[in-house]
This record gives C-alpha cells, structure tokens and sequence, in this order.
C-alpha cells in the first residue's frame, strides 16, 4: 500500500509552483538519495536551483507542511513509511562549489562534499582539513553532525554559517551561534544551511597530501567504506569506544534480516542487499539492548533516523528512549 501522496501535496501548493527553477518530484524514493539504500519515499522532493529558488519554494510551501533537509544522505535512515511533506536536497549546480577566498579561507556551499574542501586546500596549501578526505557527507550534513576524523572536527574550521529559514528569511551565523558537541550541533531550530566559510593555516602541501593519504589508507584498511553503510552507527560514549562495547557484547555480524553489523568495524551497520529500513533499525535496537545487557552502557545513535513506521511494523525503543 501506498505510504504517501505527493500529488495531492504538489498540488495544494498552487500556482506558486511553476515559478521555480529547480526540479520537483513526488513520491521520490529515497533508497536513491542514502547509503543506506534502502527505506520508502519522500511526498515531495525539491531539488532548489540556487538560493533565491530555495526562498521561492519556502514561501510557496505551507508553514503547516513538514520539512525535511538531506545532504548526501551518508549519516541518514529513511524509514520505510517514508517522508510526509517535502524533502529538500541542495543542486550539486547551485550550492556544490568550494572556492579559495584568501586570508586562509575557503568558501562552500551546502551540498559541496567534504572530500572537496581538501582537495581545495591542499591546492592552495591549506592546513587543517585532511580529515575532510575521508568522510563522504556534504558540507550541510558535516555542520549538524559536527563531523569529524583523525583528530579534526567541524567546528574547529569553520568561520560564517549561511542559512534560510523556514518562511524563506536568510540568516548570517557565527561559530559560536552553532552550540556544538560531540557529532552534533544545536543550531536555531529549522534552518538549512545554503553555504559556508571555513578557516585552515599555511601548510607545506606535501605534508597535506601525506596526511590525506594516511587518511584514506585508515579508511579503505578498517572501515566498509564500499558497502551500503551510514558509518559510525553509535555515538562513541564518554569514556568507552562503541566498536568495542559492540564487540565485547558478541554483536559482531550480527543479522536480522538483510542488515548486519559488519564484520570488519563491528559499528558500522550494512545493508548486505536487500535490508529495510526495519532490519536496520531492530538490528541497531536489538545492538543497544545486548550491549546494555552485557556493560550497562546505553548506546546513543549517531545515524539520524527520519520518517515513519509502516503501520504495525513499528519499532520501540529497547531501553525506552530514542535518541537521535
Ligand atoms: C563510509 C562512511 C564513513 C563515515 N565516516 C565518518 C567520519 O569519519 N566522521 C563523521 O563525522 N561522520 C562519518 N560518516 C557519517 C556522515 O558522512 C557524516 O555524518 C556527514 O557529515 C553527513 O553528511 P550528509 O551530507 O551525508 O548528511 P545527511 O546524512 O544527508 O544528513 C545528516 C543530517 O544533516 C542535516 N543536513 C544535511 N544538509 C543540511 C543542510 N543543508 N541544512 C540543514 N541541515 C542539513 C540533515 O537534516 C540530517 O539531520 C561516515 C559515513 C559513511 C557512510
């Protein structure tokens, strides 16, 4: 049975509508837009041209119709009822840039991919950003998650925030508006981010490139980085590596259904084929409960789940909160 009913919304927007440049769809699958590849699809998916179309489209859309913004879909689950109301996802065209400003700067739009902004510092002999190589999100993600690797994160680099908020008004942050944590931010609620301004330090390049290679070594030797994965699934908690509390538990993996706890970094979650969305999240549940069970340590999710249950296929919490 159909989940959604993205005709009825697109035409309840009205007129409104054919004023905008950038491509819409309804019931759009987002399999295609995570990692993950799997879960149901969205009402409404609106792929804004530039910054003036994302404005146009927010003033076009009801302030009662729920919102959604993706990135590259690397950190996300989509739930197999899928998305009510409109999924916004930056064009590579109008918000994919990343250009070298000067003063050690650079400037990216939301949807550039981390790997970029290194490739364009180590171009112009910026320090401070190898650890951008090895993480496959967007430049928007990588500011809610506060992303980080191999010893650098997010907040450390980054100067200016741009961002549009839900009735279309633009918004100029600093860092310090952003409230960061570990992979999290705690932004004022319901922006999206159109683009931002990073600062790195002078750095001899061959010393960049090194560290960008180790980078990807690291990765493609402990990490599933060519599977259907969000990475990390559970925050790291204070004190404890999750990999281990995971390991420690027996959930190495570990399956139900299509998903499972990789065998190679036991926390990272693949979908090994055809998983939904609800193996993978009572896999990443049933996880939670066995490491409690065994250490009395309640893992947090660090994959963001979004969207809704399938009726009756709902998932509760083992250890009665959700946490995102
Ligand atoms: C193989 C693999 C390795 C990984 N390694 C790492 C790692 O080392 N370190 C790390 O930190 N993460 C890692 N990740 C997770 C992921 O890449 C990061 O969390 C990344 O920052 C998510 O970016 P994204 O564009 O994919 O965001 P999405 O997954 O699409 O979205 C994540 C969140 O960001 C929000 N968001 C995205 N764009 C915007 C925007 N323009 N405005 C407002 N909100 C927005 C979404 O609403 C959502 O809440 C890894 C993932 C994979 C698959």
């Amino acid at each position: 049975m159909k989940q959604v009913d993205g005709e009825k919304l697109l035409a309840s927007l009205g007129e409104g509508v054919k004023e905008l440049r950038g491509r819409i769809s309804t019931d759009a699958p987002m399999d295609r837009a995570t990692w993950f590849q799997a879960g149901g699809m969205a009402e409404l998916l609106f792929h804004p041209h530039d910054e003036d179309d994302l404005i146009a489209f927010l003033k076009v859309l009801p302030e009662e119709v729920p919102l959604t913004v993706i990135g590259l879909g690397s950190n996300l689950l989509v739930r197999d009822g899928g998305i009510n109301g409109a999924v916004v996802r930056l064009s590579a065209k109008g918000f994919g840039q990343a250009e070298f400003i000067g003063d050690n700067r650079i400037r990216a739009g939301a949807i550039c991919p981390d790997k970029t902004i290194s490739a364009v510092a180590m171009d112009n002999a910026l320090g401070g950003f190898h650890f951008y190589y090895g993480i496959p999100g967007s430049i928007g993600g990588a500011l809610t998650m506060n992303a980080g690797a191999n010893g650098g994160e997010t907040s450390e680099r980054v100067v200016e925030i741009h961002a549009v908020d839900r009735k279309g008004n633009r918004h100029v942050l600093k860092n310090a508006d952003m409230a960061y944590s570990y992979r999290h931010s705690h932004p004022p609620e319901g922006l999206i981010f159109t683009h931002a301004v990073f600062e790195g330090f002078p750095e001899d390049k061959a010393k960049i490139r090194a560290d960008m290679d180790a980078v990807r070594h690291h990765r493609e030797t402990v990490q599933p980085i060519r599977e259907k994965t969000g990475g990390s699934t559970f925050k790291n908690p204070e004190g404890h590596s999750a990999w281990e509390l995971i390991d420690e538990a027996g959930c190495r993996g570990m399956m139900i259904g299509g998903a499972q706890m990789s065998s190679l970094h036991c926390n990272f979650m693949i979908n090994t084929g055809h998983a939904s969305a609800y193996d993978l999240e009572y896999l990443g549940e049933s996880v939670r409960q066995r490491v409690f069970e065994h250490s009395g340590v309640k893992l947090e999710w660090e994959i963001k789940r979004i969207g809704k249950f399938i009726p009756g296929r709902e998932i509760k919490p083992f250890l009665g909160t959700v946490t995102d």
